[in-house]
């Protein structure tokens, strides 16, 4: 349920709601907003009578405006609980701005030093704002290249020094989660783990930003009761990001789901980013499904470049060149300021 207080309640009231959740077993999150506070109360209540009767006990505190049940499963990632959009400033980029599209780009894999220096140069220079790359791959194959994990973690933590950007990066073991959290600025949690229930835990605990890949065949109400986990931690730095499902369509690696943009923006207040590289998995369509997502509201993009994608040791197909970037972004701004944003 979500507790909406009266514009008179004092620091005190708030101690004495969240003592009287408390006694009932149910967390309170706070949603300070410019006009409103809402408490959102989560946990179970042995019975709906039970809840009723709580409900209307609530109501009549004199510094509780009023008491509302969330219909939906996911509460704290829900309009209700929080009708202003979210914004997340890491390092000074925000992320979620109405006015602003926010690119993160870089190579999928970080392979040497001199390949991300170069890659966050050119994607810095062409006005991407958080560099990525992976140091702990998830693959398919067991076979694969997994990643150089700790020593990719101090090249991107080298490069953010030396470019003066943020850093994102997939971690996917709980064991890892304090360890990436020293050198990236943005935990990524890819799509094969979005329902990987102990790492949302930990990566909620961790108080990192988080940016949330919506799992490869997951519904909306799934993918917002994941998000969901991270969020009932008290970590709300939760970035959604829709990067394309699976489909019956082989031409492309993934389909994306334009739906997800508006949709989610009407579920939910937080802030949602598209993956144009791995919803299409060719460097030819990207620049197509990147204009898509902004256009449909998207707060930014996070694209692979590499500089020799033919060289790429991962998804060098669906990698943009550095000329190949610079060329979307400068056709990406005019789209951006048609629905109120900009790039710089
Ligand atoms: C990636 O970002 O390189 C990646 C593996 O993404 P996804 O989890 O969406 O496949
Ligand atoms: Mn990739």
């Amino acid at each position: 349920m979500i507790i909406v207080l009266s514009s008179l309640a004092t620091p005190e009231n708030l101690e004495h709601l969240t003592g009287l959740l408390k006694q009932r077993g149910l967390d309170a999150h706070l949603s300070k907003g410019v006009e409103t506070t809402i408490v959102g109360a989560v946990g179970a209540l042995s019975s709906t009578e039970d809840k009723e009767a709580f409900m209307g006990q609530l109501e009549t505190l004199p510094y509780v405006e009023s008491v509302m049940p969330v219909s939906k499963p996911y509460k704290l990632v829900s309009k209700q609980f929080h009708p202003e959009r979210t914004v997340i400033d890491v390092g000074g980029v925000r992320i979620g701005d109405p006015t602003k599209v926010i690119l993160m780009a870089g190579p999928c894999t970080v392979e040497t030093p001199e390949q991300l220096r170069e890659a966050a140069k050119a994607v810095k220079a062409s006005g991407a704002h958080i560099l990525r790359g992976g140091a702990y791959k998830p693959s398919t194959s067991p076979y694969s290249f997994h990643g150089h994990g700790l020593p990719a973690l101090k090249m991107l933590a080298e490069a953010r020094k030396e470019f003066g950007m943020p850093v994102i990066t997939e971690v996917m073991d709980v064991r890892d989660v304090e360890t990436v959290s020293q050198y990236a600025d943005i935990l990524q949690i890819g799509t094969r783990n979005m329902a990987n229930f102990t790492l949302l835990k930990e990566v909620g605990d961790s108080k990192m930003p988080v940016l949330l890949k919506r799992g490869m065949a997951a519904l909306y109400e799934e993918f917002l009761l994941a998000a969901e986990y991270i969020a009932a931690r008290g970590n709300y730095k939760i970035i959604l990001c829709e990067r394309g499902v699976r489909t019956f369509e082989k031409y492309t690696r993934n389909t994306f789901d334009i739906n997800a943009i508006p949709a989610w923006k009407e579920l939910s207040h937080l802030p949602i980013i598209a993956d144009p590289s791995h919803a299409t998995g060719r460097a030819s369509l990207v620049p197509g499904v990147s204009k898509a997502a902004i256009a449909a509201g998207a707060d930014g993009l996070i694209i692979e470049v590499h500089p020799r994608p033919s060289e790429a040791l991962k998804d060098g197909a669906q990698s943009l060149n550095p000329a190949e970037f610079q060329k979307l972004v400068d056709e990406l701004e005019p789209i951006a300021q048609a629905v109120g944003r900009t790039i710089k």
